[in-house]
């Protein structure tokens, strides 16, 4: 299974987060570039020192109007630009700091990081509950009428982000919405940190690591015994579990994973989801999944139900015909009776290796040399660049780590430098453990703001497996989302989309990844040759990637109603919950798994949400029919970056997708995709 993704999470509240250190300067015809801030933890604390203060300026003029309420458009529109000034400077300190805290490699700068986020969201939350500047907004709104409609729905942006914070409770409710905001940051802190500071390792003996490739092993740490030492790392962890013949060794290891964020991590959790269902309550909503819905494309827990439900009843029958064949391959591999052969959790990705091999001659590890990491890069720029009529220029420069690498975006029209972008691919003690996309600036045209996303992974140095390469499409697709924002506020910059939207364009964009006409172009950008896949290699990826799609989407759909029923109208400790439900699975639970305390997406931006990435699943197909198949074609390219991307959440996301299809969204290549059945 591929590693999760997220995107960064914000304060409910606040538009989403980032800043600029050297902000735009107006010298010179040419601006100076942004870049992230490069701080150690005393630097870091008076920068977030310094920029609360600017904020709280801002917010206190606010407070002050010239005139008791807007007369005219123009009155409307200076309080969205006082507004949006204020957002940058917030951002130019909750970018940086929500960066650091995750991939800092000094831990001073990481803890500072996170002292100083807990601020912000103090700050952000006064504000959002600050009656003064609320009242502002409220009569404002009376303006709409006058303004274009990008004014108009930052307008009922902003003032819902004033109500969900709770500006229209009783004080004492207030009080405790203050409370409840404050101490689910430090949960959520707390929860990220467990994870990604465990530096546990599991001793292998040789013989429990027979079968995984010589690269594999030639890599690993060992004691002085010869044990092989292994920790939590994606490309330590995955391929054991699909390569390693020993199934207790992958039974022990499946354990310790999920229960790496210790147990602790399991009372972080049942308090974030109690606060949780007590904020929605001061609400009057019955459940936290119907506040978090009502602001997205599902509106209501009922109708996110009835999605899943069509999802299960798509699925069920393929997950199961799929767990029969790798019950028979396991029956034939052990050389044991059907009837005593069971499948189990440890054995899947294990299982699902082998018979892809099989079955369609794909070894995994052996499509790390067609994909070499230093030229997959590259590649996915060079892709980028045609289909979005955009360059990326490699700008030598310090950075967090050596590893690190920058690019100016250029757009090949204007020749005008657009955003800028960081890469930060490979594995390091204290840095986060999967991959995902910050945000560290977003746009706004009204500010002259340039974009900044930063990607972070834990790339394999040698090369990538296709699904590696999927994910490094996957993250692209933010990046992409990202940089070529072109917003008028920063408030509906990119990923401010409604959230069971925001996977889309990363989702789409993982087709890129099986395609002939963009893989051909792979290598040129090998340093040293490396070989071509041939047609009927890429025909047997594309069967591979086929098969296992009930197992995912099983797998997908129990996360998703998870997460529903935990935040649903009843209570319960979430691990009973939890082991209820996956027992209920086909593969059932494992005693001893405690995967609830590691399942990150829930103490970030996706609780109540989670459903979101196959919600978002159904736009990105539907969306990606509208490229026939040509995948390097810069027409439909430029036309999906006009329609969607540009315009972050200027539009509610099904009058993007519409605009872009010029038709109703439609869910067809979606379930023929997650029956197996979509034509690739
Ligand atoms: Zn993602």
């Amino acid at each position: 299974m591929k590693p999760v993704s997220l995107i960064r999470t914000v304060v409910p509240t606040v538009a989403a987060a980032i800043w600029s250190l050297t902000a735009l300067a107006a010298a010179g015809r040419e601006a100076a570039r942004p870049t992230v801030p490069l701080l150690n933890a005393l630097q870091l604390a008076q920068y977030c020192d310094a920029k609360l203060q600017q904020a709280q300026q801002r917010i206190q003029a606010l407070e002050r109007p010239e005139s008791a309420a807007p007369t005219k458009a123009a009155d409307a529109k200076a309080l969205l630009s006082a507004w949006n000034q204020l957002q940058i400077v917030l951002e130019d300190v909750q970018g940086p700091a929500e960066l650091f805290s995750n991939v800092a490699p000094d831990p001073q700068v990481r803890t500072t990081a996170e002292t100083c986020l807990l601020a912000v969201g103090q700050l952000s939350t006064g504000l959002l509950q600050n009656p003064a500047v609320y009242a502002r907004f409220k009569a404002a709104r009376a303006m709409e009428k006058s303004v274009d409609s990008v004014d108009k729905k930052m307008l009922r942006d902003v003032t819902n982000s004033f109500e969900d914070a709770g500006v229209g409770l009783p004080p004492i409710q207030r009080a405790r919405m203050k409370a409840i905001l404050a101490r689910l940051d430090g949960l959520s802190q707390e929860f990220a940190r467990n994870l990604r500071d465990n530096h546990q390792k599991l001793s292998f003996m040789p013989e429990e690591v027979k079968g995984l490739p010589e690269d594999y092993l030639s890599r690993a740490e060992r004691d002085d015994q010869g044990n092989y030492l292994l920790g939590f790392d994606y490309p330590e962890f995955a391929p054991f579990m699909e390569y390693a013949e020993n199934g207790e060794a992958r039974k022990r290891y499946l354990i310790a994973d999920t229960n790496r964020g210790t147990s602790r991590n399991l009372d972080l959790l049942s308090e974030a989801v109690t606060l949780r269902r007590e904020m929605a309550a001061l609400f009057g909503q019955t459940s936290y999944a119907q506040f978090v819905t009502r602001r997205n494309m599902a509106a209501t827990p009922q109708a996110v139900q009835r999605f899943l439900e069509e999802v299960r009843a798509k699925v069920a029958a393929l997950e199961k015909d799929e767990l029969d064949e790798l019950r028979a391959l396991k029956a034939d591999l052990n050389k044991q009776a059907l009837a005593e052969t069971k499948v189990e959790s440890w054995d899947l990705s294990y299982l699902q290796q082998k018979l892809k091999r099989a079955r369609f001659h794909i070894d995994q590890n052996g499509l790390r040399k067609y994909f070499p990491t230093d030229a997959a890069i590259p590649w996915i720029l060079h892709v980028s660049g045609i289909l979005y009529g955009i360059e990326f220029r490699a700008a030598p420069g310090p950075s967090w780590h050596a590893d690190v690498r920058y690019y100016d975006v250029i757009d090949t029209h204007s020749h005008a430098r657009i955003a800028g972008i960081y890469l930060d691919l490979f594995p390091r003690e204290g840095k986060v453990g999967h991959a995902a996309v910050w945000e560290v600036r977003g746009s706004s045209s009204l500010a002259g703001r340039t974009p900044i996303s930063v990607l972070i992974a834990n790339f394999n140095r040698q090369g990538l497996d296709s699904e590696e390469l999927e994910t490094l499409l996957h993250e692209f697709g933010h990046v992409l989302h990202g940089v070529l924002s072109n917003t008028r506020y920063l408030g509906q910059a990119n990923s401010s989309v409604e959230r069971d939207f925001v996977e889309a364009p990363s989702q789409m964009y993982e087709n890129w990844a099986r395609n002939r006409e963009t893989l051909s172009l792979m290598s040129r950008f090998c340093l040293s040759a490396c070989p071509t896949l041939s047609d009927q290699q890429l025909e047997q990826i594309k069967s591979a990637h086929e098969f296992g799609r009930g197992i995912l989407y099983g797998r997908q759909l129990l996360y998703a109603a998870y997460d529903m029923k935990l935040h649903g109208q009843t209570s319960g400790d979430p691990l009973q919950i939890w082991a209820e439900m996956e027992d209920a699975t086909p593969l059932g639970h494992v005693p001893g798994t405690e995967f609830p305390g590691q399942f990150g997406h829930l103490m970030g931006g996706y609780a109540a949400a989670y459903y979101g990435y196959m919600w978002s699943e159904v736009l990105a197909l539907d969306m990606l029919s509208r490229f026939h198949g040509k995948l390097l074609n810069p027409v439909v390219g430029q036309r999906y970056r006009k329609y969607v991307l540009s315009r972050g959440s200027e539009l509610r996301a099904k009058d993007l997708v519409r605009n872009f299809l010029g038709r109703e969204p439609d869910s067809t290549a979606f379930f023929e995709e997650i029956s197996g059945r979509r034509p690739q």
